[in-house]
């Protein structure tokens, strides 16, 4: 973004040749810099400490770090968009629909509608404010080769939306092993910087993680790439007030581990980053339930729903 390049320059002992090498080692706004080791910035451009320490006190300084008012929080949270799922019970049971500015996480097993919400969404997320969209574009990072067109022109044609329209608005990029989804996700930002995307879906979030750390002794690697995942995901959710949509196969009866946070694959690292969690199950007669998971302001509940030729449905 040109106003970072500027911010950058114009910190005190930053240059624009020294701003370039800053954006060259992936440190590119003032934030990113804020949060350095005095070391680290020295390694970085080759500075004396002192000078290091003024320039991240100076970033810091522009930041207007620290404390805000619960005004302030209020505000934020009044810019907050709510992308619905066409089912009325679902986007009660979530607040009013699935928010931009955080990562929300379904999990469940195979054919619990992870991939189906994945698809709505990628749909109402382009319909206007007052249709319960977000107005925008989608990134579709697919991870299991779930990413169905087809299904995309099911549903916005039961919307009344223009199919190609909503096909060519939706950037997909397979991801082909978990480092490549890592770098999808890196990559994504790209794209945020030049389009008005309100939808990240990271389709299965876990299941490359899976397959490439499969060996015992590998949970510590794993959970540490899966950390830094979640929290590039984090960072664009912030940065660019979008909503990312995760999903989190879990496995073999996960009604009896429920509770236990290690049950889903990524365990308390996608828990501890993900401000919304909800566990799909199959119901009664082919229907499927929602239940929220710690949400910290929402009540418990579950919701009941029908997959449908048009997305998902309240029964
Ligand atoms: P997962 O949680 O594994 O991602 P999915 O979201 O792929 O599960 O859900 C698969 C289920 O969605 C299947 O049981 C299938 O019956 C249902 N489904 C998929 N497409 C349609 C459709 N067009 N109409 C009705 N149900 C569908
Ligand atoms: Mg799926």
């Amino acid at each position: 973004m040109v106003k970072e390049k500027d911010e950058l320059a114009e910190l005190p002992g930053v240059g624009a040749a020294t701003a370039e090498k800053l954006r060259e080692v992936g440190y590119d706004n003032l934030m990113s810099i804020a949060v350095l080791s005095p070391g680290k910035l020295v390694d970085a451009i080759g500075s004396g400490e002192s000078t290091a320490r003024k320039i991240i006190q100076a970033a810091r300084d522009k930041l207007d770090m620290g404390f805000e008012t619960g005004e302030d929080v209020l505000k934020r949270r009044e810019k907050v968009i709510k992308i619905t799922t066409g089912s009325k019970a679902v986007d009660e049971l979530i607040g009013g629909g699935f928010e931009t500015g955080c990562i929300s996480e379904t999990f469940g097993q195979f054919g619990s509608a992870k991939s189906q919400i994945a698809h709505v969404l990628a749909v109402t997320a382009q319909l206007p404010l007052e249709k319960g969209g977000a107005n925008g574009k989608v990134v579709f990072i697919d991870g299991e080769s779930t990413f169905r067109p087809e299904r995309i022109i099911q549903i916005a044609e039961g919307m009344g939306l223009d199919p190609n329209k909503v096909l060519k608005n939706i950037k997909v990029a397979r991801a082909f092993n978990s480092d490549h989804q890592m770098l999808l996700a890196e990559k994504a930002e790209e794209i945020l910087k030049k389009e008005n995307v309100k939808l990240i879906i990271v389709d299965s979030l876990t299941a490359h993680f899976r397959s490439d750390f499969s060996g015992r002794g590998q949970l510590a690697d794993r959970q540490q790439k899966l950390n830094k995942h979640m929290h590039t995901l984090m960072k664009l959710a912030s940065s660019y007030d979008v909503c990312v949509y995760v999903t989190n196969q879990v496995m073999s009866r996960p009604d009896v581990f429920f509770g236990d946070p290690t049950a889903a694959i990524g365990g308390n690292i996608v828990a501890h980053n993900s401000q919304v969690r909800i566990y799909l199950r199959k119901g009664k007669k082919g229907t499927r339930v929602a239940k929220l998971v710690d949400a910290p302001a929402l009540p418990d509940g579950e919701a009941i729903f029908n997959i449908t030729e048009k997305g998902i449905e309240d029964v």
